[in-house]
Protein backbone atom coordinates (compact mmCIF):
# COMPACT_ATOMS: atom_id res chain seq x y z
CA UNK A 1 0.00 0.00 0.00
CA UNK A 2 0.88 3.56 -1.13
CA UNK A 3 -0.04 6.26 0.87
CA UNK A 4 -0.55 9.60 -0.57
CA UNK A 5 -1.68 13.10 1.08
CA UNK A 6 -2.24 15.81 -0.72
CA UNK A 7 -0.81 18.89 1.30
CA UNK A 8 -1.07 21.87 -1.05
CA UNK A 9 -3.06 21.65 -4.29
CA UNK A 10 -3.61 25.04 -5.36
CA UNK A 11 -1.92 27.20 -8.20
CA UNK A 12 0.06 30.10 -7.71
CA UNK A 13 -3.04 33.06 -7.57
CA UNK A 14 -3.72 32.36 -3.61
CA UNK A 15 -2.81 34.68 -1.09
CA UNK A 16 -1.08 32.55 1.37
CA UNK A 17 -0.40 35.53 3.71
CA UNK A 18 -4.06 34.05 4.66
CA UNK A 19 -2.96 30.15 4.71
CA UNK A 20 -5.06 28.17 6.89
CA UNK A 21 -7.65 30.50 6.12
CA UNK A 22 -11.07 28.39 4.56
CA UNK A 23 -11.08 28.13 0.91
CA UNK A 24 -6.98 29.57 0.94
CA UNK A 25 -5.46 26.19 -0.74
CA UNK A 26 -1.68 25.44 -0.39
CA UNK A 27 1.44 25.67 -2.46
CA UNK A 28 1.70 22.70 -4.27
CA UNK A 29 3.20 19.80 -1.57
CA UNK A 30 1.96 16.41 -1.36
CA UNK A 31 3.57 13.46 0.49
CA UNK A 32 4.37 10.05 -0.06
CA UNK A 33 4.28 7.54 2.55
CA UNK A 34 4.83 10.27 5.32
CA UNK A 35 8.56 9.91 4.01
CA UNK A 36 9.31 11.83 0.44
CA UNK A 37 7.91 15.49 0.12
CA UNK A 38 7.47 16.48 -3.33
CA UNK A 39 7.53 20.23 -3.47
CA UNK A 40 8.15 23.22 -0.19
CA UNK A 41 8.03 26.61 -2.29
CA UNK A 42 5.65 29.34 -0.16
CA UNK A 43 3.58 27.44 2.07
CA UNK A 44 5.81 24.44 2.23
CA UNK A 45 6.31 24.68 6.04
CA UNK A 46 2.59 25.70 6.25
CA UNK A 47 1.83 22.62 4.16
CA UNK A 48 3.31 20.30 6.99
CA UNK A 49 2.33 21.74 9.99
CA UNK A 50 -0.97 22.09 9.37
CA UNK A 51 -1.44 18.75 8.58
CA UNK A 52 0.40 17.19 11.77
CA UNK A 53 3.88 15.50 9.35
CA UNK A 54 6.08 14.16 11.35
CA UNK A 55 9.61 16.32 10.17
CA UNK A 56 11.56 13.56 11.29
CA UNK A 57 10.02 10.69 9.24
CA UNK A 58 10.73 12.65 6.20
CA UNK A 59 13.65 10.78 4.51
CA UNK A 60 13.64 12.95 0.86
CA UNK A 61 12.54 16.15 -0.63
CA UNK A 62 12.41 15.95 -4.92
CA UNK A 63 11.66 19.09 -6.44
CA UNK A 64 9.88 19.54 -9.77
CA UNK A 65 10.94 23.20 -10.78
CA UNK A 66 12.02 26.23 -9.05
CA UNK A 67 9.07 28.12 -9.69
CA UNK A 68 8.23 30.05 -6.32
CA UNK A 69 5.22 28.22 -5.10
CA UNK A 70 7.29 24.67 -5.11
CA UNK A 71 11.39 25.62 -4.17
CA UNK A 72 12.14 28.11 -1.81
CA UNK A 73 15.25 27.85 -0.14
CA UNK A 74 14.23 29.64 3.15
CA UNK A 75 11.45 27.07 3.29
CA UNK A 76 13.42 23.82 3.25
CA UNK A 77 16.00 25.35 5.43
CA UNK A 78 13.17 25.89 8.13
CA UNK A 79 11.79 22.24 7.60
CA UNK A 80 15.43 21.26 8.20
CA UNK A 81 15.42 23.30 11.16
CA UNK A 82 12.15 22.17 12.73
CA UNK A 83 13.84 18.24 12.43
CA UNK A 84 14.98 16.57 15.73
CA UNK A 85 16.69 13.83 13.84
CA UNK A 86 20.62 14.61 12.71
CA UNK A 87 20.05 12.51 9.76
CA UNK A 88 20.06 14.47 6.15
CA UNK A 89 17.40 14.99 4.11
CA UNK A 90 17.68 13.64 0.48
CA UNK A 91 17.24 15.89 -2.05
CA UNK A 92 16.46 15.31 -5.38
CA UNK A 93 16.51 18.12 -8.03
CA UNK A 94 17.78 20.01 -10.51
CA UNK A 95 21.54 22.01 -10.60
CA UNK A 96 19.32 25.05 -10.29
CA UNK A 97 17.74 24.22 -7.25
CA UNK A 98 20.75 22.13 -5.40
CA UNK A 99 23.07 24.93 -5.58
CA UNK A 100 20.74 27.00 -3.27
CA UNK A 101 21.06 25.02 -0.34
CA UNK A 102 24.38 24.43 1.82
CA UNK A 103 25.63 21.11 0.35
CA UNK A 104 26.56 20.10 4.06
CA UNK A 105 23.39 20.10 5.28
CA UNK A 106 21.66 17.53 2.65
CA UNK A 107 22.56 14.56 0.42
CA UNK A 108 22.18 16.83 -2.35
CA UNK A 109 21.44 14.55 -6.06
CA UNK A 110 21.54 16.83 -9.13
CA UNK A 111 19.24 15.04 -11.73
CA UNK A 112 18.23 15.93 -14.75
CA UNK A 113 15.11 14.88 -16.63
CA UNK A 114 15.36 10.93 -17.60
CA UNK A 115 17.17 9.74 -14.50
CA UNK A 116 16.88 5.96 -12.82
CA UNK A 117 17.05 6.07 -9.41
CA UNK A 118 15.86 4.77 -5.77
CA UNK A 119 14.76 6.25 -2.92
CA UNK A 120 12.55 5.20 0.12
CA UNK A 121 11.84 1.57 -1.76
CA UNK A 122 10.70 3.32 -4.63
CA UNK A 123 12.05 3.08 -8.33
CA UNK A 124 12.17 6.42 -9.55
CA UNK A 125 12.28 8.27 -13.12
CA UNK A 126 12.50 11.66 -13.66
CA UNK A 127 10.79 12.77 -16.96
CA UNK A 128 10.49 15.74 -19.15
CA UNK A 129 8.03 18.19 -18.49
CA UNK A 130 6.36 21.03 -20.16
CA UNK A 131 6.87 24.06 -18.19
CA UNK A 132 9.23 26.32 -19.45
CA UNK A 133 10.87 28.63 -16.72
CA UNK A 134 11.80 32.09 -17.30
CA UNK A 135 15.31 31.14 -16.34
CA UNK A 136 15.51 29.02 -20.27
CA UNK A 137 18.62 26.47 -18.82
CA UNK A 138 16.81 24.61 -15.98
CA UNK A 139 14.82 21.53 -16.61
CA UNK A 140 11.54 20.56 -15.06
CA UNK A 141 10.53 17.66 -13.68
CA UNK A 142 7.88 15.42 -13.42
CA UNK A 143 8.19 11.87 -11.89
CA UNK A 144 7.50 8.32 -12.22
CA UNK A 145 6.99 5.93 -9.09
CA UNK A 146 7.03 2.81 -9.01
CA UNK A 147 6.96 0.35 -6.08
CA UNK A 148 5.02 -2.89 -5.76
CA UNK A 149 4.06 -3.14 -9.12
CA UNK A 150 1.86 0.13 -9.03
CA UNK A 151 3.35 2.99 -11.40
CA UNK A 152 2.42 6.73 -9.87
CA UNK A 153 3.24 9.56 -12.12
CA UNK A 154 3.34 13.11 -10.89
CA UNK A 155 3.07 15.74 -13.38
CA UNK A 156 2.62 19.33 -11.94
CA UNK A 157 3.54 21.90 -13.09
CA UNK A 158 3.39 21.02 -17.31
CA UNK A 159 1.27 21.49 -19.93
CA UNK A 160 0.18 18.54 -21.95
CA UNK A 161 2.43 15.45 -21.86
CA UNK A 162 5.82 16.08 -23.10
CA UNK A 163 6.54 13.82 -26.44
CA UNK A 164 9.39 12.10 -24.75
CA UNK A 165 7.85 11.55 -21.51
CA UNK A 166 5.02 9.70 -23.66
CA UNK A 167 7.56 7.47 -25.78
CA UNK A 168 9.69 7.19 -22.27
CA UNK A 169 6.47 5.23 -21.06
CA UNK A 170 5.49 3.67 -23.62
CA UNK A 171 9.26 2.00 -24.50
CA UNK A 172 9.27 0.72 -21.18
CA UNK A 173 4.98 -0.59 -21.11
CA UNK A 174 4.12 1.39 -17.96
CA UNK A 175 0.74 1.02 -17.69
CA UNK A 176 -0.15 4.00 -14.50
CA UNK A 177 -2.41 3.28 -11.53
CA UNK A 178 -2.58 6.96 -10.68
CA UNK A 179 -1.09 10.33 -12.59
CA UNK A 180 -1.34 13.27 -10.46
CA UNK A 181 -2.08 15.76 -13.12
CA UNK A 182 -1.52 19.54 -13.69
CA UNK A 183 -4.79 20.83 -14.02
CA UNK A 184 -4.65 24.48 -13.47
CA UNK A 185 -7.29 26.05 -15.51
CA UNK A 186 -10.94 24.13 -15.93
CA UNK A 187 -12.11 26.47 -18.49
CA UNK A 188 -10.43 25.25 -21.93
CA UNK A 189 -8.21 27.50 -24.23
CA UNK A 190 -7.12 29.79 -21.57
CA UNK A 191 -3.64 31.88 -22.15
CA UNK A 192 -1.69 29.77 -19.54
CA UNK A 193 -2.52 26.65 -21.13
CA UNK A 194 0.86 26.55 -23.10
CA UNK A 195 2.72 26.17 -19.87
CA UNK A 196 -0.17 24.93 -17.67
CA UNK A 197 -2.66 22.19 -18.59
CA UNK A 198 -6.56 22.57 -18.62
CA UNK A 199 -9.52 20.55 -18.65
CA UNK A 200 -10.07 20.33 -22.36
CA UNK A 201 -6.24 19.16 -22.75
CA UNK A 202 -6.59 16.55 -20.01
CA UNK A 203 -10.00 15.81 -22.40
CA UNK A 204 -7.75 15.33 -25.52
CA UNK A 205 -4.79 13.45 -23.66
CA UNK A 206 -6.81 11.03 -21.90
CA UNK A 207 -8.12 8.82 -24.89
CA UNK A 208 -4.48 9.22 -26.73
CA UNK A 209 -2.91 7.74 -23.33
CA UNK A 210 -5.19 5.37 -23.66
CA UNK A 211 -4.76 4.17 -26.66
CA UNK A 212 -1.05 4.04 -25.86
CA UNK A 213 -1.74 1.75 -22.99
CA UNK A 214 -0.39 4.29 -20.60
CA UNK A 215 -4.00 4.94 -19.16
CA UNK A 216 -6.05 2.00 -18.45
CA UNK A 217 -9.97 1.54 -16.85
CA UNK A 218 -7.81 1.10 -13.85
CA UNK A 219 -5.94 4.51 -13.84
CA UNK A 220 -7.10 6.87 -11.11
CA UNK A 221 -6.10 10.64 -12.10
CA UNK A 222 -6.02 13.38 -9.74
CA UNK A 223 -6.61 17.19 -10.79
CA UNK A 224 -3.98 18.99 -8.49
CA UNK A 225 -2.43 22.64 -8.73
CA UNK A 226 -6.14 24.35 -9.51
CA UNK A 227 -5.97 28.10 -10.11
CA UNK A 228 -8.44 29.98 -7.57
CA UNK A 229 -9.46 32.14 -10.63
CA UNK A 230 -9.70 29.30 -13.24
CA UNK A 231 -11.66 26.58 -11.26
CA UNK A 232 -15.66 27.30 -9.49
CA UNK A 233 -14.93 28.17 -5.62
CA UNK A 234 -16.04 25.04 -3.83
CA UNK A 235 -14.54 22.02 -3.92
CA UNK A 236 -18.09 20.43 -4.65
CA UNK A 237 -18.60 22.33 -7.27
CA UNK A 238 -14.93 21.32 -8.89
CA UNK A 239 -15.75 18.18 -8.35
CA UNK A 240 -19.15 18.02 -10.13
CA UNK A 241 -17.62 19.89 -13.24
CA UNK A 242 -16.06 16.65 -13.89
CA UNK A 243 -17.85 14.05 -12.80
CA UNK A 244 -17.91 12.85 -15.66
CA UNK A 245 -14.58 13.08 -16.77
CA UNK A 246 -14.22 10.28 -13.64
CA UNK A 247 -11.24 12.20 -12.29
CA UNK A 248 -10.65 12.86 -8.79
CA UNK A 249 -10.23 16.85 -7.54
CA UNK A 250 -7.34 17.21 -5.12
CA UNK A 251 -8.21 19.57 -2.15
CA UNK A 252 -5.78 20.52 0.78
CA UNK A 253 -5.28 17.18 3.36
CA UNK A 254 -7.05 14.51 0.95
CA UNK A 255 -5.37 11.49 1.47
CA UNK A 256 -5.10 8.74 -1.20
CA UNK A 257 -4.04 4.89 -1.03
CA UNK A 258 -2.69 2.99 -4.18
ZN1 LIG B 1 3.06 25.99 -9.81
ZN1 LIG C 1 5.56 26.38 -12.32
Amino acid sequence: MIQFQFLGTGAADYDWSKIGAPGIHGSAGTIIDGKILIDAGDCGYENLTRFQIDFDALNAIFFTHSHHDHFRPETVEKIRAARKTNQKLEIWASPEITRQLPSDAYHLHMIRPGTDFSCCGFQVTSLWASHPLGNFHEEPMHYLFQKEGKNMLYALDGAWMAARTRQLLTIRKIALDLIVWDATGYEEGHFRSFEHNDMGMIRLMLPALREWGIVTNDTTVILDHLARTLWPESQKEREAAVADDGCLVAYDGMEFAL
